[in-house]
Parts: C-alpha cells; sequence; structure tokens
C-alpha cells in the first residue's frame, strides 16, 4: 500500500522542479500511478523516476509527464482530441484524459496495450479510444488533433504526424538517437514551428507490431 504522504512527496518534488501548471499536478495527484506498474514495483510507483512494464518498456518519469503535459496546454492552449503514440503503461494516457476531451492512443505492443485498456476500465475512464498499430503513421481516419504526444523517440519528425496535426495544433516529441532532445511542434497558417524544451532519454519508436 502507497500513503497518501508520499504521492504528497512526488507532486511537492514536481514543484520544485518547476512544474507550475495547477491543472497538471491536480490530476497527476488524483492519479494511484502504483496501478501503472506490476505489484512488485508498486512500492517505487511515488518515485520521480522511470519504471518497467515489461517489453523492454517503462513507465515515463512522473516530471517527463508532467512537463510534457504542461508543454501541451501552456499559455490556455485547449486541445479537444489528443492523439497519444506509445499508450504503454497508460498512465501519461490517463493524465491526458483528466485534461482534455478526448484521447486517441496507439501502441504497438499488444499485451501492453490490453493491460494498459483494462486499467482505464478500471479508473472508469470513458473518453479513451485504443489502437494496436504503429503510431508512426498516427491514426489518419480520426482527422486532425489538435495535440499529438509521443512518448517514445524517432531519429525524425514522421511526416504523417506533421500531416495529422491541425492548424494551432502542438506537437510534443522526443527526437533523436543516443543523444535525444525535447520539442514542442506548433502547426500555422504557414508551416511548423518548433521550440526546444531539454534533453531527454526515452525508448525509440519502432517500427511495426508486436502481438
Ligand atoms: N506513456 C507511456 C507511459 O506512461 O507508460 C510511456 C511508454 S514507453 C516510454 C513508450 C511506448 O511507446 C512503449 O510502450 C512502446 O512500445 C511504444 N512504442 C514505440 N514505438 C511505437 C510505435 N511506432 N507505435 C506505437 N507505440 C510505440
Amino acid at each position: 500500500m502507497t500513503s497518501l504522504r508520499t504521492r504528497d512527496r512526488l507532486i511537492q518534488r514536481l514543484y520544485d522542479q518547476g512544474i507550475c501548471d495547477h491543472k497538471v499536478i491536480d490530476c497527476m495527484r488524483s492519479i494511484p500511478r502504483h496501478i501503472f506498474v506490476d505489484e512488485a514495483l508498486s512500492h517505487r510507483a511515488y518515485e520521480d523516476t522511470a519504471l518497467p512494464i515489461g517489453h523492454s518498456q517503462t513507465l515515463s518519469q512522473p516530471f517527463i509527464v508532467a512537463r510534457m503535459t504542461e508543454a501541451l496546454l501552456a499559455g490556455g492552449h485547449e486541445p479537444k482530441k489528443v492523439l497519444e503514440v506509445g499508450t504503454g503503461s497508460g498512465y501519461q494516457t490517463v493524465v491526458l484524459a483528466g485534461l482534455v476531451e478526448q484521447v486517441f492512443t496507439v501502441e504497438r505492443i499488444r499485451p501492453l496495450q490490453a493491460k494498459a485498456r483494462e486499467r482505464f476500465r478500471i479508473l472508469g475512464i470513458r473518453n479513451v479510444l485504443c489502437r494496436h498499430s504503429d503510431g508512426g503513421m498516427g491514426w489518419p481516419d480520426k482527422g486532425e488533433f489538435d495535440g499529438i504526444v509521443v512518448t517514445a523517440a524517432p531519429e525524425t519528425v514522421p511526416d504523417s504526424l506533421l500531416q495529422q496535426l491541425a492548424v494551432g495544433g502542438r506537437m510534443i516529441i522526443p527526437v533523436g538517437g543516443t543523444e535525444q532532445h525535447l520539442y514542442r511542434i506548433t502547426r500555422t497558417e504557414t508551416g511548423y514551428e518548433r521550440d526546444y524544451l531539454e534533453p531527454v532519454r526515452f525508448v525509440p519508436l519502432l517500427g511495426g507490431v508486436i502481438r
């Protein structure tokens, strides 16, 4: 069992590291992160660290989840339709689901997707649609997105994701190989603007699916 004090310590740490969007903080405070990892790791769920979720994948570090979500919403931006590439444990998905109208999330590893779906059911999350596919291709038949959050790093930003971003929409994406950088890409009437956020370390965005 994890106490509320342990959770509050994580939230305090996010504040200390500069996360200041209260909506993001309140949303993360309300989510039981321990259900997103295997029971054997649940005692570490409120550490500010990435944790293994099987299949050589990880549940992202809470600070990075907060930072990416804050970057998506900064300046009063209110995306309604958000695409997440890389469902993983489903933790970032649930954070997004608490802050936007509809989340579309894509995962290439079927067993991870199945576990995440079960967590959404347990938590009563109703505004998330899941898809098992290569998220580097986006989710073309769902149209354009006001926000795209990518939780695995491609070497370069996939064109299909750029094309599925609505004008005025934002994409938060780690890019690179051994050295990775987090960017916010905004689609304007005439093209794309890229803001550098910080260095990061994500698992790679891989093609194909695992059943
Ligand atoms: N947001 C996740 C969380 O909170 O647990 C973090 C997931 S982990 C850092 C990245 C995920 O992206 C992994 O589950 C991995 O399988 C997935 N992934 C990698 N390449 C992908 C692709 N092309 N399409 C969909 N998912 C992909």
